[in-house]
């Protein structure tokens, strides 16, 4: 089969592998389409930073070359033995993230934070290829209402969901949520969903536009940082917003949002940060600011986004800006993605195509 193989830092290849056999509880998927993540651009670029190289993982064995593509769906292809609660020709969402199970957190209920994960296209073979496998028990059915180039984006959305349900959000709240990008106009979404105001927050026209079509109640642009900050205030009577969610990962952003924080509120980082922000602590301390970190997704968090969906509460369409062949995901995704000018959301691949 065809797939795009992660071998080390700038080398990635459209390659002929065989086709993955499904062990024990495990089943083999068609994808049905694959979207490039900032992150996958990241590792190309930069990495490996999170992608399994040099040695194996210990929870799937595996190292690089890898499969990447970590946002993906499939239709169940071929069941493994001992799966019984599915059928060839299903619709599933996949939840990419495998925990050990065993470890202080996981049996605390924490498993977005087990020192012992492994997610797809990182430290196993992910989505952009023909076929892949994964246990049965990370499978989640999906309604035909969902299209096979809208279902790549239920992974960023299940980050979103991840991230609004760590918040705490209150009825009533008012919420700022800074960078428009994909994860941005998804957690925007998913706020709204929960029932609160929500201020969006980008140096782009064109991000405010989409955030406005995509529910957001203000949009401010925070290019000129002081003018932007006095407007929130307005927006929000001298107080700020109760919480402010950091999606876009840049230099500043996280400094503003634990400064656009109400006193005693609370920041979501969910952001993925390559630089370090001087930040004065004082500015957390002397306000009673409480300050989170989200990542990843818990139980319970893909089968909330595929609900979110599946009704329309989550729009996923207008972050889908184009769908390229799998045989053409270098040339007309990955270097495309890199273009810093690029009004690009999501690129889905397909393969079939
Ligand atoms: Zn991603
Ligand atoms: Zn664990």
């Amino acid at each position: 089969m065809q797939a795009i193989v992660y071998h080390d830092n700038k080398d990635i290849r459209l390659e002929e592998v065989p086709e993955p056999v499904p062990g024990p509880g495990e089943v083999k998927l068609r994808i049905t389409g694959t979207s490039i993540c900032a992150t996958d651009i990241e590792e190309w670029q930069f990495g490996p930073l999170w992608v399994q190289h040099g040695s194996p993982n210990a929870l799937t064995g595996k190292q690089t070359p890898l499969v990447i593509g970590h946002e993906m769906a499939g239709r169940v292809a071929e069941l493994g033995e001992g799966v019984e609660n599915m059928s060839v020709g299903d619709r599933v969402a996949i939840n990419t993230i495998l925990t050990c199970g065993t470890c202080f957190w996981c049996m605390r209920g924490q498993q977005a934070v087990c020192p012992n994960m492994a997610v797809a296209g990182f430290m196993a073979d992910g989505g952009l290829a023909e076929f892949m496998v994964w246990p049965a028990d990370h499978l989640v059915p999906m309604p035909d209402s969902i299209s096979d180039v809208e279902a790549p984006l239920l992974e960023p959305a299940t980050v979103a969901v991840h991230g609004v349900r760590r918040s705490g959000v209150k009825p009533g709240d008012t919420v700022a949520v800074i960078g428009c990008g994909t994860v941005g106009l998804l957690t925007l979404q998913a706020f709204k969903a929960a029932g609160v105001r929500v201020i969006a927050i980008d140096v782009r026209e064109l991000s405010l536009e989409l955030a406005t079509q995509l529910g957001a109640d203000e949009v401010v642009n925070s290019r000129d940082e002081q003018a932007a900050a006095s407007r929130i205030l307005e927006l929000t009577n001298g107080i700020g917003p109760d919480i402010v969610i950091e999606t876009a990962g840049a230099k500043e952003t996280p400094r503003m949002a634990i400064e656009w924080t109400r006193r005693g509120g609370t920041v979501l980082l969910i952001g993925i940060y390559s630089t370090k922000p001087e930040i004065d602590f004082n500015s957390i301390v002397g306000t009673e600011k409480t300050v989170i970190g989200s990542v990843a997704t818990s139980p319970g968090d893909l089968e909330a986004a595929v609900e979110l969906v599946a009704g329309g509460k989550i729009n996923v369409k207008p972050l889908i800006s184009e769908v390229v062949p799998l045989g053409r995901a270098i040339e007309d995704g990955f270097n495309r993605m890199l273009d810093p000018n690029k009004k690009v959301f999501r690129i889905v691949i397909q393969p079939g195509l």
